[in-house]
C-alpha cells in the first residue's frame, strides 16, 4: 500500500490548529521569576562569571538532580567536553559514541584528540543499543589489566557516552553493566534529559559524569549553557578548577596549575537558570500533556508510531518524535516538505554521526537500527505553549 501523508497531518492538525501555524518545534518559555532575577543582576552591576545565582542555580541544579554535585558551564558542549576530560580520555584513546545523536556529542571526543567509535542504537530506547554493544565488543576487543583494548587498531577504549534521546532515557542498568565488564568509564549525554527519570533516579548521575545543556531550545534555557553533574566531590571540584582556567584561589596573583578553559556561565545566564528551574515542574507537565494530545490524535491511525516511554523510565517528553512506518528516504522527504508547506515545521533526526563527512573515516560497529531509525524518525512541535493549549 502506498504510504499516505495526508490522513496524518489531518491527525496533527488536532493538536496544531491551520489557523495559528506556524509550529516551530522547541520554543524558549520565559514567565516566571526571569525578569527580575535578570533585572537584580543588572542593578546589582554582577552580570559576569561570578555571582550568588551561578552557586545557587549549581545548588538548586544538584538538588533538583539529586547528583552530588552541578559545575554549570557556559554550554551543554563545554560541558561534556569537560567531563570526558575528567573521565579520562586522552589522545589517542577511543571513545564509544552512540551515531543517533547530535554532532556535539562526537565532537567534543574529537576535542580531546581521540577517535569517536561508534555504536548503535535500540529501538525502543533509541539509546545506545547494551547487548548490540556486548556482541560487538567481545568481538573486537579484549580487557587487559583493567583496560578495554580495541584488537585492531591496539587503542584503549577508554569511555562509552550514552545519549537520552529527545528526553527518553537510555537503558542505563543495562549500559553500567556494559561498562564494567569492558572497563569503560560511563559518561551521560543528559543534554536532552533534565527532569527525565530512570527507575525513579535522575539520569545524569549514573556514569561518572553526565551533562546537560540549557541552549535555547531545551527543556529550560539560559540563552546559553550547560552543567556537568557528578557524584564524587572530588570529581566537582575539579570540574569547577577546569572550566574555570585553572586559576589558584589568590587575592592578586594569576597563578594557574594545568591547562584549562574558559567555561563559565555567566552570572546573567545563572540567574535565568534560577528562574526556569523553578518552572521546571509546569514545563514538564504541560510536555506530558502535549505528548497526550498527540497519543490521542494518532490513535490507530496506520502507518506511523509516536515514541513513548518504555517501562521503568520517565521521560520529560522534551521533543516529540514519530516513527513512519516506511524506511524509505523518498517518504521522509515527501512526508517533512508537506509538513513544511502547512506551517508544520516537523524535522528529521540527526544525520548520523558516521556519514558526517569529518567522521566518515572513524570506527563504527553496524548501524543498521540507527540507519533505519534516521530514515523513519521525525520530531513534532513540542513546545511548552503547545501544552497549555490543548
Ligand atoms: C543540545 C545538545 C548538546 C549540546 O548542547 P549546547 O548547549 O547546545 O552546546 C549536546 N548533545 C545533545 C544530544 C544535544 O541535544
Amino acid at each position: 500500500m502506498a504510504f499516505e501523508t495526508a490522513p496524518i497531518i489531518n491527525a496533527l492538525r488536532r493538536v496544531l490548529p491551520e489557523a495559528r501555524g506556524p509550529y516551530h518545534l522547541s520554543e524558549p518559555h520565559l514567565q516566571g521569576k526571569e525578569w527580575s532575577y535578570v533585572k537584580d543582576c543588572l542593578d546589582s552591576g554582577w552580570v559576569s562569571s561570578v555571582g550568588k545565582y551561578v552557586d545557587r542555580f549549581e545548588q538548586e541544579l544538584a538538588q533538583y538532580t539529586s547528583a552530588g554535585h552541578a559545575v554549570v558551564t557556559v554550554n551543554g558542549t563545554a560541558a561534556l567536553h569537560v567531563a570526558l576530560v575528567l573521565a579520562g580520555v586522552v589522545a589517542d584513546d577511543e571513545v564509544l559514541v552512540p551515531a543517533l545523536s547530535f554532532v556535539a556529542t562526537t565532537n567534543t571526543v574529537a576535542y580531546c584528540h581521540a577517535v569517536p567509535h561508534f555504536v548503535d542504537c535500540d529501538e525502543s530506547t533509541l539509546g545506545v543499543d547494551a547487548h548490540a554493544v556486548d556482541e560487538y565488543l567481545a568481538d573486537i576487543a579484549r580487557v587487559k589489566d583493567g583496560l578495554c583494548i580495541n584488537r585492531h587498531s591496539g587503542r584503549i577504549i577508554r569511555a562509552l557516552v550514552v545519549m537520552h534521546t529527545f528526553g527518553h532515557p537510555a537503558d542505563l542498568d543495562a549500559l553500567s553493566d556494559l561498562c564494567e565488564k569492558y572497563c569503560l568509564q560511563l559518561v551521560e549525554d543528559a543534554a536532552e534529559a533534565l527532569g527525565s527519570r530512570y527507575k525513579g533516579r535522575h539520569v545524569g548521575h549514573h556514569g561518572c559524569l553526565g551533562a546537560l545543556s540549557f541552549n535555547g531550545n531545551k527543556i529550560i534555557t539560559t540563552g546559553g549553557g550547560g552543567a556537568i553533574l557528578t557524584d564524587d566531590a572530588r570529581v566537582a571540584r575539579h570540574a569547577k578548577h577546569l572550566t574555570t582556567t585553572a586559576k589558584l584561589p589568590h587575592p592578586w596573583r594569576f597563578d594557574h596549575d594545568e591547562i584549562a578553559y574558559n567555561y563559565r556561565m555567566p552570572n546573567l545566564n545563572a540567574a535565568l537558570g534560577c528562574a526556569q528551574l523553578q518552572e521546571l515542574p509546569q514545563k514538564l507537565e504541560q510536555r506530558l500533556r502535549l505528548h497526550q494530545a498527540y497519543e490521542q490524535a494518532l490513535a490507530g491511525l496506520e502507518g506511523v508510531t509516536l515514541v513513548k516511554e518504555v517501562e521503568h523510565c520517565r521521560s520529560n517528553h522534551w521533543l516529540q518524535a514519530i516513527a513512519l512506518d516506511n524506511d524509505d528516504e523518498e517518504t521522509l522527504q515527501d512526508f517533512l516538505a508537506e509538513c513544511h508547506r502547512q506551517g508544520i515545521l516537523a524535522r528529521p533526526a540527526w544525520t548520523l554521526q558516521n556519514r558526517l563527512p569529518m567522521y566518515q573515516q572513524a570506527p563504527s560497529m553496524p548501524t543498521f537500527t540507527a540507519e533505519r531509525l534516521s530514515r523513519q524518525l521525525v520530531n513534532l512541535p513540542s513546545s511548552v505553549i503547545l501544552g497549555e493549549e490543548v
